[in-house]
């Protein structure tokens, strides 16, 4: 890839990541996602264009707020710099034609704000879900195997309603059930139950480590949610790879 086009993707990748910040802060709250001026959450000051480049402004502004200098939350430049580094990934590892690169920078989106939503206020928004569930299995439907497909997803989200409902909800939510029908779509057998398996396995570890560091009791929530997110953010930039060596095993 050229310097130029690669620098191209990072604006655009940080560009776009900025406007998911503006959706997932806005997700929780009374009013339209899409439409509505930005504005400071600790005083309310209407942000204007120069306080919304993407890092830039947090830099300059030194991750405070121009009018009340409250501290401005990492997350913003993060959800910038991850999205930007994930698009460009994905358009470098994935390599293949227009049409599924967008499909595939669209899922990542709504994965990322599902990654930070499930994180900050443990949701999952149906809002995000839905409209990549439909997404996917439309974008799949020209692709061989959608049957394939489809039973990966039922039987995933199957498995996920029965420990919500086991568990009655202390486990999982249900989000995380149509979370996994999204994941099955999109990444299809083996690849999408390796994702939640391997989401799984790292939400447990990470929630051993939190307990046994004194950070979290047995009964704290963990947002299985943004581990299942990232692991098909990776499995989606990484699954030409993947593929091949699955292939092996399988
Ligand atoms: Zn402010």
């Amino acid at each position: 890839m050229g310097w130029i086009i690669t620098l191209f993707i990072l604006v655009v990748g940080l560009s776009i990541g900025s406007f998911l910040n503006v959706i997932t802060f806005r997700l929780g709250k009374k009013g339209g996602i899409f439409w509505g001026r930005s504005e400071c959450p600790h005083c309310g000051h209407v942000l204007k264009w120069r306080d919304l480049i993407p890092v830039l402004s947090f830099l300059t502004l030194k991750g405070k707020c121009r009018h009340c200098r409250q501290k401005i939350s990492l997350i913003y430049p993060a959800v910038e710099i991850l999205t930007a580094v994930a698009f460009l990934a994905y358009i470098y590892f994935r390599n293949t034609y227009a049409l599924e690169v967008l499909y595939g920078l669209a899922l990542i989106s709504g994965l990322m704000v599902i990654v930070f939503s499930d994180l900050l206020e443990l949701i999952i928004p149906d809002k995000i879900v839905f409209p990549l569930i439909i997404l996917a299995f439309t974008f799949n439907l020209s692709v061989a195997d959608i049957s394939a497909r489809l039973i990966t997803a039922l039987i995933l989200s199957a498995i996920f309603a029965i420990m919500y409902l086991g568990s009655r909800g202390r486990w999982l939510g249900l989000g995380d059930a149509k979370l996994v029908f999204l994941i099955g779509l999109a990444l299809g057998y083996p690849l999408g139950v390796l994702a939640v398996l391997f989401s799984v396995w790292t939400a447990a570890l990470v929630g051993i480590a939190l307990v046994m560091a004194g950070k979290a009791t047995l009964k704290t929530a963990l947002p299985l949610g943004t581990f299942l997110a990232i692991n098909s953010i990776i499995f989606l930039i990484f699954q030409n790879e993947l593929q091949k060596v699955t292939q092996t095993i399988f």
